[in-house]
C-alpha cells in the first residue's frame, strides 16, 4: 500500500507540469478534416491557453489534431524563452523533426510563441527545417502563412499588437481532463523586470473584454468544467472598459463575476503581482467560497536590494504587509511563490534574506530557478551576471530543500483534516485511486470506489507527502 503511494505522489499538477517544462502535445482528433495538425507546447499556462487557439483557428480551417508527428501535415512547436534551457529544449526537439521532413518534404514546421517573436527570422537561418516563425499576436494569419509556406517559401510574422486579445475565439480545449481548463483574461506585460524576456516576446499589456470571459466560463460550466484558472502574466492590473466608457472593470469585480456563473464551478487565477494585488481582491475571494484559497505571489527575493535590481517595484517590506493582509482576511489561504536564485551581484547575506523570507512565509509550494540571462533584458544590459554558475546552482538546491521540508510539514498538519475535493482525473499508477486537488491547490489521492472525474467530494486526510494529501472519501 505505501509503495503504490508512493508512487502516486509524483503525478504532477497542471502548474508543476508547466513549470518543469513538460511539453503539452496535441490528442488525437478525426472529424473528417484534410489535414492533421501536430501542436506541442512548452512553458507557462499562457501557451497552453494560446495552443487552445490556435488549434481552433486551425479547426475551422481545415485541420484536425493528432498526437503523433509523424502523421501530421503540419507541426508546431509552441515555445518558452523564460529560460536559456527552455530554448535548447526546442532547438533539440526540431532535430528529431529532420528525419520526417526527409520522409515528406510537404511536412510543415513551424515555429510559435515566444522563442518566435524574440529571435524572428534569424531561427529561420539557425534552424534550416523550420518553414514558419509566428509570434503570440499573430495566430489569426496562421492559414495564410500555411498557405504560402505549402508553396514552398518561409512564412513570418512577428507583429506584436496592442489590441489582439482573441476575445472572440472559442479555444478547443486540448489535452485536457474535461473538468479544469485555462481561460486568458489578458496578454502581454508592461512590467519591466529587469531579467524577463516576456515583455518583449508577448508585447503590451491589454486586457480581454470582460463579458467574453464571462461568456467562455458559462460555457465551460455547461459543458461539464468545474474550474476554470483565469490567467494573465499580472491578473491584479486586469481593467477593461467597455467601447463607451460606461463600463469599467477592475480584477475584483471580473473575479466576483466569473464566481456568480455558478457556486459550483471552482475560481482560480495566476499571477498575482505583489505590486498589485489589493484588499478588494482578498475580500472578494474571502467573499465567494468558490474561489479558491490559493495564491501565487512570486517574491523572486527577499532582498530589498535584489528587488530593486530586479525593478520588480515593491521591496521586502511591500511584500510582507500583502502577506499579512492575506493572512488577516483569508486565514487558511495557501501561497507559493517564484524565486531566483544568483541574481547579478546577490550576495551571500542576500541569498539568506531569501532564505528568512520564505521561512516566514511558509510558502505551500515554489517554483525556483537558477538566474539564467536572456539577451536585451535590462539585466543583460545594464548588470553583470556575476554570480558563478555552481554558487547559482547551490543556492537552488539550499531553498529547494528548504521548501521540500516547508511543504512536507504543511502536508503532514492536514493529517485527520477534512478537504473538498474536485477529482480531475484518475492516478497514473493505478485505476483504483483517483486524484483531485483542494482549494489551496494541494493534490489528493485517494482509492476511487465509485466516484467519477468532474465530481466534488470530502477526503479524510490519512497520510501526507511533500507533494500529496492521502486519504479516503467520506461523503
Ligand atoms: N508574471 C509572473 C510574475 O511576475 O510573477 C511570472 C512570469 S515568468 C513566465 C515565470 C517565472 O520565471 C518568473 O516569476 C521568474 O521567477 C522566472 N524567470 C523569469 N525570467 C527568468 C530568468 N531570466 N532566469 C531565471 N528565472 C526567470
Ligand atoms: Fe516578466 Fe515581471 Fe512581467 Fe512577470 S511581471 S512577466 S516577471 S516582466
Amino acid at each position: 500500500m505505501r509503495q503504490v503511494i508512493k508512487d502516486l505522489d509524483i503525478i504532477p499538477t497542471e502548474e508543476e507540469k508547466a513549470l518543469c517544462d513538460l511539453p503539452r502535445i496535441s490528442e488525437e482528433q478525426d472529424t473528417g478534416k484534410k489535414r492533421k495538425l501536430y501542436i506541442e507546447s512548452y512553458g507557462c499556462q499562457m501557451n497552453f491557453s494560446d495552443s487552445e487557439i490556435v488549434t481552433s483557428i486551425l479547426f475551422d480551417h481545415g485541420f484536425d489534431t493528432t498526437s503523433k508527428p509523424e502523421t501530421a501535415d503540419v507541426i508546431f512547436l509552441n515555445t518558452c524563452s523564460i529560460r536559456e534551457n527552455a530554448e535548447q529544449k526546442v532547438r533539440n526537439k526540431l532535430k528529431q523533426f529532420i528525419q520526417l521532413k526527409k520522409k515528406n518534404p510537404e511536412l510543415v514546421v513551424g515555429v510559435l510563441g515566444c522563442m518566435a517573436e524574440r529571435l524572428k527570422s534569424k531561427l529561420l537561418e539557425e534552424e534550416k527545417i523550420v518553414d514558419m516563425v509566428v509570434g503570440p499576436d499573430a495566430y489569426r494569419e496562421l492559414p495564410a502563412l500555411i498557405a504560402v509556406a505549402d508553396e514552398g517559401e518561409k512564412a513570418v510574422n512577428v507583429f506584436l499588437s496592442k489590441e489582439e486579445t482573441y476575445a472572440d475565439i472559442n479555444p478547443v480545449r486540448l489535452g485536457g481532463n474535461g473538468v479544469t481548463a485555462f481561460i486568458s483574461i489578458m496578454r502581454g506585460c508592461d512590467n519591466m523586470c529587469s531579467f524577463c524576456v516576456v515583455p518583449f516576446t508577448r508585447g503590451r499589456e491589454r486586457s480581454r473584454d470582460a463579458h467574453s470571459i464571462v461568456r467562455e466560463a458559462k460555457e465551460l460550466y455547461e459543458n461539464g468544467y468545474r474550474e476554470v484558472t483565469l490567467l494573465g502574466q499580472n491578473v491584479d492590473s486586469y481593467k477593461w472598459q467597455s467601447e463607451d466608457g460606461s463600463e469599467k472593470i477592475n480584477f475584483a469585480q471580473l473575479l466576483e463575476r466569473v464566481a456568480l456563473v455558478n457556486p459550483n464551478l471552482w475560481v482560480r487565477f495566476s499571477t498575482s503581482h505583489p505590486k498589485d494585488i489589493t484588499d478588494e481582491v482578498l475580500y472578494t475571494i474571502a467573499k465567494y467560497d468558490n474561489i479558491c484559497n490559493y495564491i501565487h505571489l512570486p517574491a523572486q527575493s527577499g532582498n530589498s536590494r535584489i528587488l530593486a535590481l530586479m525593478n520588480r517595484t515593491y521591496d521586502r517590506e511591500w511584500y510582507m504587509d500583502r502577506v499579512n493582509a492575506i493572512r488577516r482576511i483569508i486565514p487558511d489561504c495557501a501561497l507559493s511563490s517564484d524565486m531566483i536564485t544568483g541574481f547579478c551581484s546577490e550576495t551571500e547575506e542576500e541569498h539568506q534574506d531569501t532564505i528568512s523570507l520564505m521561512k516566514t512565509v511558509n510558502y505551500h509550494y515554489a517554483y525556483m530557478f537558477a538566474y539564467s540571462e536572456r539577451p536585451n533584458t535590462p539585466a543583460a544590459k545594464k548588470l553583470v551576471d556575476d554570480v558563478p554558475e555552481e554558487v547559482k546552482s547551490r543556492r537552488l538546491t539550499e531553498i529547494i530543500e528548504l521548501q521540500s521540508a516547508t511543504s512536507l510539514e504543511l502536508n503532514e498538519k492536514e493529517v485527520g483534516t477534512i478537504h473538498k475535493v474536485l477529482i480531475d482525473g484518475v492516478s497514473k499508477k493505478s485505476d483504483a485511486f483517483l486524484k483531485g486537488r483542494n482549494g489551496q491547490n494541494t493534490t489528493v489521492v485517494f482509492p476511487a470506489g465509485t466516484h467519477k472525474v468532474g465530481e466534488f467530494v470530502h477526503v479524510r486526510v490519512q497520510s501526507a507527502t511533500q507533494g500529496t494529501l492521502i486519504g479516503e472519501v467520506i461523503v
